[in-house]
């Protein structure tokens, strides 16, 4: 198992070392906690840049079942939305991210540099949302679950992810039994193993070639970073 590095958010590393000074005072290094639930504003993190954390974004039925639109880790941001929609984010790997007040985050909104850099990342956002759409309706369970794996471990960047069944049927919006099926399929393949909570990458290259499109029309975080 590969140890998670300390690593910064890639958003905030691409800009210029002039406007990363000028954020820098609103920055607050913070720690995520496993199923942690960000949907109340106030907090140091309002909006977050995951540097090790993984967060899902979900969207909530009046009822409380969720289905996630979309997974973001250090290559971008998220914001908080105060309770304006039924969008919420859920920490699905805890670690550490970089955390802005809201009223920092318009401020610094009038720097061009920094407002480009984010509407780029909520341009993935929607693509990545939209994809999800598409996948949930026309993709198997085992095409889903191998993507869901592989953008897991494209943003915790191990090979062994801590995953209880129900939470990974809760993510992808089925019930426990048809995960079940679908992780017994990717083991029996020799791509995975399941144990106790915990899901191995075996085979990442047969992993990706038994996931739907999907997961290769979407950028992959870190490309070009030499974090992959
Ligand atoms: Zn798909």
């Amino acid at each position: 198992m590969a140890q998670t590095q300390p690593r910064d958010n890639l958003l905030l590393a691409a800009l210029s070392p002039q406007t990363r000074r000028a954020l820098e005072p609103d920055l607050t290094p913070i720690r995520q906690k496993l199923q942690q639930v960000l949907n109340s504003p106030g907090s140091p993190g309002d909006i977050v840049f995951p540097r090790t954390s993984v967060i899902s974004v979900l969207t909530q039925t009046g009822d409380g079942q969720s289905v996630e639109n979309a997974v973001v880790g250090y290559e971008g941001v998220f914001a908080v939305d105060g309770g304006a929609t039924n969008v919420k984010g859920l920490v699905l790997a805890e670690g550490l991210a970089w955390g802005m007040s809201r009223a920092a985050f318009e401020r610094h909104e009038d720097n061009h540099e920094f407002r480009a850099a984010v509407s780029l990342f909520e341009h993935q956002l929607l693509a990545f949302t939209c994809q999800s759409c598409v996948c949930q309706a026309f993709h198997t369970a085992e095409q889903r679950l191998a993507r869901w794996l592989l953008e897991m471990r494209d943003r915790v960047l191990e090979d062994e992810l801590s995953l209880t069944q129900e939470f990974l049927a809760s993510m992808l919006g089925v019930h426990r039994p048809t995960v079940t099926i679908a992780a017994r399929i990717l083991q029996a393949a020799d791509m995975i193993h399941y144990r106790y909570g915990r899901v191995t990458i075996v085979d990442r290259d047969a992993l990706e070639e038994a996931c739907c499109e999907c997961y290769s029309m979407l950028p992959r975080p870190g490309a070009g970073s030499g974090l992959r």
